[in-house]
Order: C-alpha cells, then structure tokens, then sequence
C-alpha cells in the first residue's frame, strides 16, 4: 500500500524533496497543496517527472468521500473510503460558533464498550496520522473550504481510541494546529478518551493543550467496570486524578461526558458521587442521551428525565449541560459511527 504523504510533517517533507532531487522549496509547495486536498495531477506547479515520482511511493489523498448522509438537522455523515479499501464514517455539525468535524481515529475499535457500535468487530486498525488528516481536509475541501478555514472545530470523538493510537495521533494534532499549515488552536480540538491513564498524563507532560474529555459514564467502580473493559485496568480514583492532572499541566478545564442510560447511573447515589467527583477544579459534565446500538440493546432515558437528572446536578452545585444530539436521523450520533463492509455499506 503507497503511504499517505501528509504522513510527513513540512521537515519530513523537506527530506523526501531533497531525496528526489529537488530544491527544498518545492516542499512548502507540495505541503500547501496536500493541505488544500489536491491530487497529484492538480499540482501543477510543479515538474510533471517529480509528480510522478512521488505518486509511485505515496498517495496525495489517503481516502475518498464515498457516500454524503445529510440529516434533517443540518448536520451530515460522511462515509470514507481508504485507499486499502477500508471505510469508516465521520460527522459534520454545523455550529453558530464554527463547524465541527468529529475526526475518526481507528478502524474499529479494542476498547469494547457495552453501548457504543464502534468497537463491533474490535480494532482492525490504526489510522496514520496523515489518514486522520485526510478526513479533514477533505471534507473541508467538499465544504468549500480553503486551507482547513471552513471548519473551526474538530472533536476526536469518532470511532477508535484516540489514546490507543498516540503517536499518529499526537502527530496529527501537531500537524492541524501549525502555524504554517491548518492553524486549528487547540481550543477547538477535542479528544475524548476512554481513560488510558498514562496517555493522558503523556498528553499533558507532552506539551498539548487540547480541550480533553473522559467518557465517565458510571460513578463507581462495579459500575464502570459492567460498562467498560478499560476500568477493570485503571480504577475511577486514578483516572480521575489523572484528569486533574491534565488540568494542573495545561490550565485547562475538563470534560466528563456521561451517558444516561436507563436504570443504570441516574439515581441520587450517582448525583452524590458526581458531585464528589468534579469538586475543587474546572471541570464540566456533558450528559448524553445514551444512543440506541441495535447490537447493544442498552436503553437511554426520556428528555424529561434527563432534564431532571441535569436538575439535580446543577442544584448541587455541578457545571453541567445535556449535549445537542447530531444526526440521529442518520446513524450519525455519539456511538452510532461504525466500520463498513462492501456488502451492506
Ligand atoms: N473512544 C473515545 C472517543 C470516541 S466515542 C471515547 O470513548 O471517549 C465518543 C463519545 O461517545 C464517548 O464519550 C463515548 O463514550 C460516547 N458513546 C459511545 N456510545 C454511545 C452511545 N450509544 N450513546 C451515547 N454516547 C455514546
Ligand atoms: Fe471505543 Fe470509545 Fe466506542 Fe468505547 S466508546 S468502544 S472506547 S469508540
């Protein structure tokens, strides 16, 4: 399989030139056009015999959009098409305050968590840095975009671990936010992890500033555990103090996400321990209605009740919202992104 090139930071690039012969400039030449989504033969700036070259080892577009679903709501699933012929899916929501994309990491997923569509069929694997790109800039580049200005916000939150994944992952993270290339802040990058204890305090001591969410979803250990393989690994006393780690390191506030699920993590023992929880440093709780994965057959809870529940919350003194829902119509919501087959994609 031919290499993404994006795979190559503007100095790796800078190699690859030099080891093809060519003046070093020609790689901010190359590098502006792989940001814009330009194949190939669209460079045409530069030496027809080079071009040739570079597409024997590497390909400019690591994927294709195959397939566009757009909801009722103004959001839209994108279906992608690898160049191994792999498909995974991701998510545009349209915001007052910018459009997001939620960037998917991984085909598939190890983590195996009992309500989420994306870990059907475990890890299959990682995605390269330049792969997790390339969902970007092409659908920036569908959206009329220029140099990654249409979209202002991405959220890791598609399918895969990011944190599972941290080397591209981190390396893509670096590539979004350079100066010289997209110039995406890190404000406006979100990653939400299951909870790799290490990574998350690896993230922090590695200089990165990314908004960071932890998927909670239970309030004591039993109760994580039925729910999630990884807290049998990382208990909720060390994965809540790495999180506060990340705060003391970067100064910024984190994100618990909890999804409410019917009968499980709503009761005034949940109220009490999230208040435990989230008490003494910035943090914030996004409640999600739990997403219906036929597979999973685990059931959410009613508008009213999760108002109530943020009721609750909020009177004990938490800072917490219920998060908007994208794409429900489509497949599109929190958990609903899964691999595709040829055969019923
Ligand atoms: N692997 C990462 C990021 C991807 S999932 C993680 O787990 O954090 C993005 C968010 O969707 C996570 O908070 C995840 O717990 C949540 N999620 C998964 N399945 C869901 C479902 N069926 N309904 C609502 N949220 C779900
Ligand atoms: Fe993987 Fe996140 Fe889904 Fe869990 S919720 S299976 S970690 S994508």
């Amino acid at each position: 399989m031919r290499k993404a090139l994006l795979d190559c930071d503007l100095n790796e690039l800078e190699e690859v030139v030099a080891s093809m012969g060519q003046p070093a400039f020609r790689a901010g030449q190359l590098y502006k056009w792989l940001l814009s989504g330009a194949d190939f033969s669209e460079m045409t700036n530069l030496p027809l015999s080079f071009r040739n070259k570079l597409s024997q080892n590497y390909v400019a577009r690591a994927l294709k959009i195959e397939q566009t679903y757009p909801s009722k709501d103004g959001s839209m699933k994108l279906l992608y098409r690898y160049t191994d012929g792999n498909l995974i899916e991701g998510v545009y929501m349209p915001h007052g305050y910018g459009d997001t994309l939620c960037v998917s990491t991984q085909v598939g997923c190890r983590m195996g968590c009992a309500f989420c569509a994306s870990g059907i069929g475990g890890l299959v694997r990682n995605l390269t840095a330049g792969e997790i790109a390339a969902q970007v800039i092409a659908v920036n580049k569908l959206l009329g975009g220029n140099h990654g200005k249409k979209l202002s916000n991405l959220v890791l939150m598609g399918s895969g671990e990011p944190l599972d994944n941290y080397e591209n992952v981190t390396k893509f993270i670096r590539l979004m936010t350079a100066e010289d290339g997209l110039n995406f802040s890190s404000r406006g990058i979100s990653l939400s992890t299951s909870g790799i204890v290490e990574n998350i305090r690896k993230l922090a001591d590695d200089g990165f500033s990314v908004t960071l969410s932890l998927s909670l979803h239970a309030t004591t250990d039993d109760a994580r555990q039925a729910l999630m393989p990884v807290a049998r690994k990382y208990t909720l006393h060390e994965t809540i103090e790495a999180m506060k780690y990340y705060f003391k390191k970067t100064g910024r506030r984190v994100i618990y996400e909890y999804a409410l699920i019917k009968g499980q993590n709503m009761s005034t023992f949940d109220v009490k321990r999230l208040v435990a929880i989230t008490k003494g440093y910035p943090c914030h709780v996004n409640l999600i209605k739990l997403n219906y994965v036929e597979e999973k057959g685990l059931e959410g809870c009613s508008e009213q009740e999760a108002k109530r529940f943020l009721q609750r919350l909020t009177e004990a003194g938490v800072s917490a919202t219920i998060r908007r829902s994208f794409g429900n119509d489509v497949g599109g919501a929190c958990g609903q992104l899964r691999r595709r087959y040829e055969q019923n994609g």
